[in-house]
C-alpha cells in the first residue's frame, strides 16, 4: 500500500543537491520527503571548493551561518608548474575579487557543508527525511507520482525530483542515455593535520601543481587545522586500453616527472581508495511531466572547475523558485527550471573538460599553457565572470 502523503514533493537522493532542493522548496512552503538509498545521510571526509556564485544561495537557505565557523577563505588560487615548481599564475581572492563577484571564494569540509544543510532540513517541519530508501522505479499519471523503493515500500507524491547522483535510476527512466562517460581520470585524496605539512609556502592559499596528465591540489580546512590534498591523474594505461588503470603504481609513475618537492607531497595522499571520474555529454531534456533531475543526475561534470556541487545548489534555488511561480503545474515549473539551467550547466561540463585538458598539457602544449597562464592578471579574472557572477535569484 502506498503511504499516502499526496501533497508531498518526493526527492530521491539526500546528497548536497537533494537536501538543498528540499530546503529551498520548504522555504517556499512546500512539503517534501527525501528518500535516501544509504543507511545514513552523509558525505565523504574531504574538502570542497565553493565559488562566489553559491555564497548568496547558501546564505538565503540559512546554511551559511551554520557552517561559517568551519569555513576557510584562501588568500589566492595559485597555479604552479609541477615539473619545475615555478609559480605560473595566481588569482588573488581578497577584496578586489570579492568586489568583482560580490561574494568570497571559500573551501569547507564536505561534512560541514552537507551537515549544515541536513541540520537546516531537520529544523523544518515541512521536510521528512528517510534513509535506506533507494528508489527502484516510479510511475506517474496526470496528478501524482508513485515511487517504489528497493525494500518494497511505496510513496506517493505530487512530483519527483531525481537528485540520485551520477548513477541515477531516475535519469535512466527519464533520459535513458545509458551509463555516464568514463573519463579515464583517477583521483586520490588525503587529509592530514597541517603541522605535518613540510613545504609551507602556500599554506594560506589554494595551490594546484600541474603537469602532463596530472595535477595536485592543496588547501586547508576546518579553521586551517587540516590540509586537504587531492591528486588526479589522466591514466595513460586507460588511453592504451591496458589493465590496472589508475592504480597506485600508475599514480607514482605519472608523478615521477614532477620536481622532488611535488613528488614528496604524495606522502599526504591515501592509496586506500580512488575515485574514477565520469561525466556526460549535455542533453536538452531531463524532465518528463512531474519528474525532473537535479545535480549530478542531470549534468555530471569533471571536477576541474570545482563546480559540480555549486551547480546542484544553483539548481535547487531555481527549481524552488519555478515551483513557487507555477503553483501546482509541475510540468511547466520543471520545464522552466530546466530551460534556465540547461546552457549554464552545459557550459560548466564542456569548460571543465577543456580546462582539465589545458592544465594536463605536455610537450609544446605545456609551453603554450605556461605562456597563456603568465598573461593572466591576478586581480582581473574576467574569464570567470560568466561563472562566478552567478545567477539572478528570484524572490
Ligand atoms: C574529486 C572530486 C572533486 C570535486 N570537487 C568539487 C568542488 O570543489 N566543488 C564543487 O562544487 N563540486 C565538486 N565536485 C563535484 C561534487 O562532488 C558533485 O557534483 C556533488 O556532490 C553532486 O551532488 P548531488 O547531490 O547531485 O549527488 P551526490 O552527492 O552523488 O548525491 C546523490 C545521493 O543520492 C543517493 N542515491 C543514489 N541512488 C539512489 C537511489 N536509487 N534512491 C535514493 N537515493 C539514491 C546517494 O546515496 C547520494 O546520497 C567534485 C567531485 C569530485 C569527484
Amino acid at each position: 500500500m502506498a503511504q499516502s502523503k499526496s501533497a508531498e514533493i518526493l526527492v530521491a537522493g539526500g546528497g548536497i543537491g537533494g537536501l538543498s532542493a528540499a530546503l529551498a522548496l520548504a522555504l517556499k512552503g512546500r512539503r517534501v520527503r527525501v528518500l535516501e538509498k544509504a543507511s545514513e545521510f552523509g558525505e565523504i571526509g574531504y574538502g570542497i571548493q565553493m565559488g562566489p556564485n553559491v555564497y548568496p544561495i547558501l546564505e538565503r537557505l540559512g546554511v551559511f551561518k551554520r557552517m561559517a565557523p568551519h569555513v576557510v577563505y584562501p588568500d589566492a588560487l595559485v597555479l604552479a608548474d609541477g615539473i619545475t615548481g615555478t609559480e605560473l599564475s595566481r588569482i588573488n581572492l581578497g577584496p578586489r575579487f570579492q568586489a568583482r563577484f560580490n561574494h568570497p571564494y571559500f573551501v569547507v569540509h564536505r561534512r560541514d557543508l552537507h551537515g549544515s544543510i541536513l541540520e537546516a532540513c531537520r529544523a523544518r517541519d515541512e521536510i521528512a527525511l528517510e534513509a535506506s530508501k533507494g528508489l527502484a522505479k516510479f510511475n506517474q499519471d496526470g496528478a501524482r507520482v508513485l515511487v517504489s523503493c528497493e525494500d518494497g515500500s511505496e510513496y506517493e507524491g505530487v512530483a519527483l525530483i531525481g537528485a540520485d547522483g551520477l548513477w541515477s535510476p531516475t535519469r535512466a527512466a527519464v533520459v535513458a542515455d545509458g551509463p555516464p562517460r568514463l573519463a579515464g581520470h583517477y583521483v586520490y585524496r588525503g587529509l592530514v593535520p597541517t603541522e605535518e605539512i613540510i613545504d609551507r609556502r602556500y599554506l594560506d592559499s589554494m595551490v594546484i601543481y600541474i603537469g602532463h596528465h596530472l595535477h595536485l591540489v592543496q588547501y586547508r580546512l576546518r579553521g586551517g587545522t587540516v590540509m586537504n590534498n587531492v591528486a588526479t591523474i589522466e591514466s595513460v594505461r586507460f588511453q592504451r586500453g591496458e589493465p590496472n588503470c589508475g592504480d597506485p603504481q600508475e599514480l607514482e609513475e605519472i608523478f615521477a616527472q614532477c620536481t622532488p618537492r611535488v613528488r614528496d607531497m604524495l606522502r599526504y595522499i591515501s592509496r586506500e581508495r580512488n575515485w574514477v571520474l565520469h561525466d556526460r555529454d549535455p542533453v536538452t531534456n531531463w524532465t518528463n511531466g512531474r519528474v525532473t533531475l537535479l545535480g549530478d543526475a542531470a549534468h555530471p561534470t569533471l571536477q576541474y572547475l570545482a563546480q559540480g556541487a555549486c551547480m546542484a545548489i544553483e539548481d535547487a534555488a531555481v527549481l524552488a523558485a519555478e515551483v513557487a511561480r507555477h503553483g501546482d503545474d509541475f510540468s511547466r515549473a520543471f520545464l522552466a527550471y530546466q530551460q534556465q539551467r540547461m546552457n549554464r550547466t552545459a557550459r560548466v561540463v564542456i569548460s571543465a573538460r577543456f580546462f582539465g585538458h589545458f592544465i594536463h598539457a605536455g610537450g609544446g602544449a605545456r609551453a603554450l599553457r605556461n605562456e597563456l597562464l603568465a598573461q593572466r592578471s591576478p586581480d582581473e579574472p574576467w574569464e570567470a565572470d560568466w561563472l562566478y557572477k552567478g545567477i539572478e535569484l528570484p524572490e
